[in-house]
């Protein structure tokens, strides 16, 4: 038997809606500017260059409903996603098999410190700091895609208290949620437990500590977030 010289990390299990199992969580991978009205509002050019991802860690994945407000930020920004579960996964997939990967999905936020983002990008530097923060991306219920169907299109939207500040549908993707897990298996082995954070439609803004975000998405119901 395997033993191992420290206490051994626990795996990241995410709760799923009508089941008492949970889905362990492996890699998290995010794609930036993928609705261009966001891109847009984040001063980019919103043509179709190749799509890029950055990565949060697994256990940045927060179910619990609240969002601690993080430390070394006087700016952290709210963007809702849609969050693509993998329950298998390879490389080189082929776009006609890609949706056949997915397990389910889950309404999710890459909470961002924006002040922190914005000084790595001026130095050309890379983003962890402002995005892979503590329980950065809190989390709902995973929605088996055999309940949901694929979810292509449909209405996308955050509520910070009860005022509407992130709208949306999914079918303004600039890369499909298909393109995005075809692209990705190119470059890195794609494996059960991969989650996909699919980007933020415009809207984008601060939260402080008492405001409560709802997020809500067609087939996915609503989930709200204290942040404390
Ligand atoms: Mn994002």
């Amino acid at each position: 038997m395997t033993s191992y010289a420290i206490e051994t990390p626990p795996i990241v299990g995410l709760p799923i809606a009508g089941s008492d199992a949970l889905f362990p969580v492996r890699r998290v991978y995010c794609i930036g500017r993928n609705y261009a009205a966001h891109a847009i509002e984040m001063g980019h050019d919103p043509d179709r260059e190749p799509p890029f991802f950055f990565q949060k860690n697994p256990n940045n994945l927060d179910p619990s409903g609240d969002f601690p407000y993080p430390p070394h930020s006087s700016d952290v920004h709210h963007e809702v996603e849609v969050a693509v579960m993998l329950k298998s996964g390879g490389t080189n997939i082929p776009l006609e098999e890609a949706e056949s990967h997915i397990f389910g999905y889950a309404l999710s936020l890459d909470m961002t410190r924006r002040d922190l983002q914005g000084a790595q990008k001026k130095m050309g530097r890379p983003w962890e700091i402002g995005k892979a923060f503590e329980r950065s991306a809190p989390i709902g219920p995973i929605h088996p895609v055999a309940s949901t169907g694929l979810l292509n299109a449909g209405a996308i939207a955050l509520r910070v208290n009860g005022e509407v500040r992130q709208e949306g549908d999914l079918n303004q993707m600039i890369w499909k949620v298909p393109e995005m897990i075809s692209y990705l298996s190119e470059y890195f082995e794609l494996a059960p437990g991969d989650v996909i954070q699919s980007g933020t439609p415009a809207g984008v803004g601060p939260v402080q500590r008492g405001d409560v975000m709802e997020m809500s998405a067609d087939g996915l119901g609503s989930v709200t977030i204290n942040v404390i």
